[in-house]
């Protein structure tokens, strides 16, 4: 079944076209960007060979490829294998090198907060994913449970001094000043990102912050999927798309 891209957005100019008029770096999301999302975070599918083509499309870009996701950098390798590319993890808290130097170094939260998330998961058979830098609450499988889980979360966040991320059937409780822009605006003050043209790719909420880092420095964001987007310029469809414009 064909799907819908974001409502009144053009699909982005082929990316060798964009490169013909100078440098570009690419921010892209994971989930729901460049794997298919799943029940539990636990269960997404890799496709084969997926570290080797990052790196080879990091090789075309002169090293200007950096993923961004609100998993940690531990959790995304564990998927990916350890390629040799730039990684923004837990919401852009987590930033490394693909020679693996922390650029920024995330810290734990509370662990009150993340047991009082784990509690709240079991009397309402959510799924807790406990993080090095984070909790979350998944709730795809109760989507009922949705209001009641956002207000839980808020409430915890708000006697924490934390803040609140939420995504598709996801609410994450993380430290605040850290999101997908501010790790676009880390990684495009330096080399090899400095200078081109950045780009973030991204099918969810958490990641307008991205797209709207990009069009402050010059670059765009692309939306995925049928979810309307505030901050991006151009739209595609779905992962499929995504790989096919990244040639991954
Ligand atoms: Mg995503």
């Amino acid at each position: 079944m064909p799907q819908a891209v974001a409502p009144n957005l053009p699909p982005p100019p082929p990316l060798p076209r964009l490169r013909e008029a100078g440098r570009v770096a690419v921010f892209c999301d994971f989930d729901g960007t460049i794997v298919a999302i799943a029940d539990n975070p636990d269960a997404i599918l890799v496709p084969p060979g997926l570290a080797a083509r990052l790196e080879a499309l990091a090789g075309r870009l002169d090293g200007a490829l950096a993923i961004v996701s609100g998993r940690s950098v531990e959790d995304l390798q564990r998927y990916t294998g350890p390629a040799a590319v730039h990684w923004a993890g837990s919401h852009g808290a987590e930033v490394r090198t693909p020679a693996g130097a922390a650029l920024s170094a995330a810290r734990a939260v509370p662990g009150p907060v993340s047991e009082a998330l784990a509690a709240f998961a079991a009397e309402h058979g959510l799924h807790h994913e406990a993080k090095a830098h984070g909790a979350a609450l998944h709730y795809r499988l109760r989507p009922e449970c949705g209001d009641e889980a956002r207000r839980f979360a808020a409430n915890l966040a708000a006697a924490h001094g934390l803040a609140l991320k939420e995504g598709k059937c996801v609410i994450e409780l993380v430290w605040p000043g850290m999101d997908k822009g501010s790790a676009v605006e880390l990684l495009a003050a330096r080399p090899p990102f400095l200078g081109a043209v950045p780009v973030f790719i991204g099918d969810d909420i958490t990641d307008e912050d991205g797209f709207a880092a990009c069009k402050r420095l010059g670059g765009f964001g692309i939306a995925v999927g049928e979810r309307s987007s505030a901050a991006a310029r151009f739209a595609l469809a779905g992962i499929e798309d995504v790989h096919a414009w990244l040639a991954l």
